[in-house]
C-alpha cells in the first residue's frame, strides 16, 4: 500500500505500541489510587505529562491529557464561553475550522452566542483586516487553527496574538493538530491549544489541551474530577505515556521531515503542474505547510479519482476524513473561493515521516495513467 493520508492519520511508531503495551502490563494501576501502585502509576504520568510539556515548551501545569482533540477543542471552546458568558456574547472563528470547532460554535448559538465568521482569502489564510472590524468590547472568544487540514495553509496566529493585545477580554483558542512543531508558535501566547497523537504517529484516542489560566475554563466533563476537573474518567496512562513516546520521536524527527516534506512537494507540484486539468491548491509556499497538498481535477469527481488510486493501493483522500462521508462541500475550500466543480473534483495528497520519494514515484506514475483517461473524459465535453 501506499499511504498518503497522513492529514487523516500517522502509523503509529513501534515504540509507542511497545510503550503502550508495556505500561498496560506493569502500570495499569489507577492513577487515582492513593495505594502504593496507583502512587507509581500517578508518577508515571507526571513524567509524561513533563516529558511533553518540556518539548511544547509550556509549563506541566498548563497540560491537561485527553481523549482526542475533538474533546480538546470541545473542553476548551464551551468551558471558556461557559466562563465569559456574563462579559459578552460575542464569539468569532472561520469556516476553515475542522468540525470540533465549527459544531461547538454552531452549539453555543443555543445559549444566546452570536457567532461571526472571518472572512477567507482565496490563498485560503483568514482576514486579518475583517477580523480586525469584527472584534470588539463585547467578544470574549475567538478561535484559529494553526494549520488548515485540507489544503494545509498556516494561519496568521502571530498577527492575531498582536491584534488581541487591545481585547485581553477575549479567550483565544488555537486548533494545533495539524501545526504541532511545524510552525515557530509560542504556545505560550494563546490561551488554549489542542493536539491529537494520532497526527504525529502516537495513538487514536490520545489528545492534549494546553490551558493557560485553568480558572477561566468551567468544567463541561463532569465526573471523578481527574486532571484538575478537566477531563474527567479513569486516566489513560498507557496512551498518556505513549503520547510522550510519540512526540518525542516526531520532535527529535521533524525538522528533517519538513525538509524532507519540502522536496517532495516540490517533486509533485512540479508533475501536476504539466497536467493541463489539474488545479493546485497548496502552493510550494512559506505559509503553506510541505506535507499537505489539496489538488483539483476539473469536472471529475474526488470520489471518482480516489476509487481509481483505490484500485492501485494507493490511499489518498477527498476532504477531512470526519466529514469525507457527508455529502456536503467542503466549507473550508468554499471560504476562499473555490467553484463547487473544483472542490467536488479536490483530492488531498499527504506525508509524515514514513513517506518515501520512491512511493511518490509510483503514485505519480500511477496518477498520470488514470488522468489519461480521466482527460479523455473532460475533453469530449461529456
Ligand atoms: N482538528 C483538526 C485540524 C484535525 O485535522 C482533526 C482531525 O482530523 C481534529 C481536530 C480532530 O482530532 P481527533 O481525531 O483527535 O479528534
Amino acid at each position: 500500500m501506499i499511504y498518503l493520508d497522513n492529514a487523516a492519520t500517522t502509523k503509529p511508531f513501534n515504540e509507542v505500541l511497545e510503550s503502550f503495551l508495556l505500561v498496560n502490563k506493569k502500570y495499569y494501576g489507577n492513577t487515582a489510587s492513593i495505594n502504593e501502585y496507583g502512587k507509581k502509576c500517578k508518577k508515571l504520568l507526571e513524567l509524561s505529562r513533563k516529558q511533553i510539556a518540556d518539548i511544547l515548551k509550556v509549563n506541566k501545569e498548563n497540560l491537561y491529557f485527553t481523549s482526542c482533540a475533538t474533546e480538546s477543542n470541545n473542553i476548551a471552546l464551551i468551558g471558556a464561553a461557559m466562563h465569559k458568558k456574563d462579559f459578552g456574547k460575542h464569539i468569532i472563528t472561520s469556516k476553515l475550522e475542522h468540525p470540533s470547532v465549527l459544531e461547538v460554535f454552531k452549539f453555543l448559538e443555543n445559549f444566546g452566542f452570536k457567532v461571526d465568521y472571518i472572512n477567507v482569502l482565496p490563498s485560503g489564510h483568514i482576514d486579518i483586516e475583517h477580523l480586525k472590524k469584527l472584534i470588539s468590547k463585547d467578544t470574549v472568544l475567538l478561535s484559529v487553527m494553526e494549520v488548515n487540514n485540507i489544503f494545509g495553509a498556516i494561519q496568521p496566529i502571530d498577527k492575531i496574538i498582536e491584534i488581541l493585545k487591545d481585547y485581553p477580554k477575549v479567550h483565544f483558542h488555537v486548533d494545533g493538530v495539524q501545526g504541532v512543531l511545524k510552525t515557530d508558535l509560542d504556545i505560550n501566547k494563546v490561551d488554549s491549544y489542542s493536539l491529537s497523537a494520532h497526527k504525529f504517529h502516537g495513538l487514536k484516542g490520545s489528545g492534549l489541551l494546553y490551558i493557560k489560566e485553568r480558572r477561566n475554563i468551567k468544567n463541561i466533563s463532569l465526573g471523578g474530577g481527574q486532571e484538575d476537573n478537566l477531563k474527567s474518567g479513569t486516566v489513560n496512562l498507557a496512551n498518556a505515556v505513549s503520547t510522550a513516546k510519540a512526540l518525542r520521536i516526531y520532535s527529535e524527527k521533524v525538522s528533517e521531515m519538513n525538509k524532507k516534506h519540502y522536496e517532495f512537494k516540490k517533486y509533485l507540484l512540479e508533475e501536476f503542474n504539466k497536467l493541463k486539468h489539474v488545479k493546485v491548491n497548496s502552493p510550494l509556499k512559506k505559509d503553506y505547510v510541505n506535507s499537505i497538498i489539496n489538488i483539483s481535477i476539473e469536472k471529475i469527481k474526488g470520489e471518482a479519482i480516489i476509487n481509481s488510486l483505490n484500485a492501485e493501493n494507493i490511499m489518498v483522500s477527498t476532504k477531512s476524513a470526519c466529514s469525507s462521508k457527508k455529502n456536503n462541500i467542503n466549507e473550508a475550500l468554499l471560504s476562499r473561493g473555490i467553484s463547487d466543480d473544483d472542490i467536488k473534483g479536490s483530492i488531498r495528497i499527504s506525508f509524515s515521516c514514513f513517506t518515501r520519494k520512491d512511493e511518490l514515484e509510483e503514485f505519480i506514475k500511477i496518477f498520470k495513467e488514470k488522468y489519461k483517461q480521466f482527460e479523455e473524459v473532460i475533453e469530449s465535453g461529456i
